[in-house]
């Protein structure tokens, strides 16, 4: 396909060469990535789609992208911790989010061992997918925009995940 490989060639002069190698290595999209992989938990498809709810499915198992502003969650303020909706693990402190204006829950680190990245492809663009460290189920992405101390935002989807309010 010489359209592709001229494509890739421009992209390759403009950018740097790591990710375009990773790009041409690489399946062509990000459920792709998490789908090889193995996790503590596993389950068939089947299974997660008898557990989760349709809207919970799309995102934890396909990827999705929630509504901005549609989760509960992104408004939630009280102290305690947020899990991830396929399995429980715990991903989140609420003593690391802040209110980043985009209308998804927003975080600046994840607990210990919480998630787990990828290199997601989709859409044309670069960006660092985030996923539960014990299930795979995909979460949302991180940027290199937020706050201090780690000038990380780790955008999530609200319907990814529950919240526990401390005792
Ligand atoms: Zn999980």
């Amino acid at each position: 396909m010489p359209s592709r490989r001229q494509f890739m060639f421009v992209l390759g002069s403009a950018v740097v060469l790591g990710p375009v190698v990773a790009w041409l290595a690489g399946p062509s999209n990000s459920a792709a990535q998490t789908a090889g992989k193995t996790f503590p938990v596993q389950k068939t498809d089947e299974e997660w789609r008898r557990q989760l709810s349709g809207d919970q499915y799309n995102v934890l198992r396909r990827h999705a992208t929630e509504r901005p502003f549609s989760s509960p969650l992104d408004r939630e303020k009280r102290r305690g911790t947020f899990i991830c909706a396929g399995c429980g693990h715990a991903l989140f402190s609420s003593t690391t989010k802040f209110d980043s204006g985009t209308g998804w829950p927003s975080f600046w680190q994840p607990l210990p061992n919480a998630i787990g990245t990828s290199i997601d492809r989709a859409l044309f663009m670069m960006r660092t997918e985030v996923h539960c460290a014990r299930c795979g189920g995909h979460l949302g992405h991180v940027f290199e925009d937020g706050p201090r101390p780690t000038g990380l935002r780790y955008c999530m989807n609200g319907v990814a995940m529950k919240f526990t309010p401390a005792a």
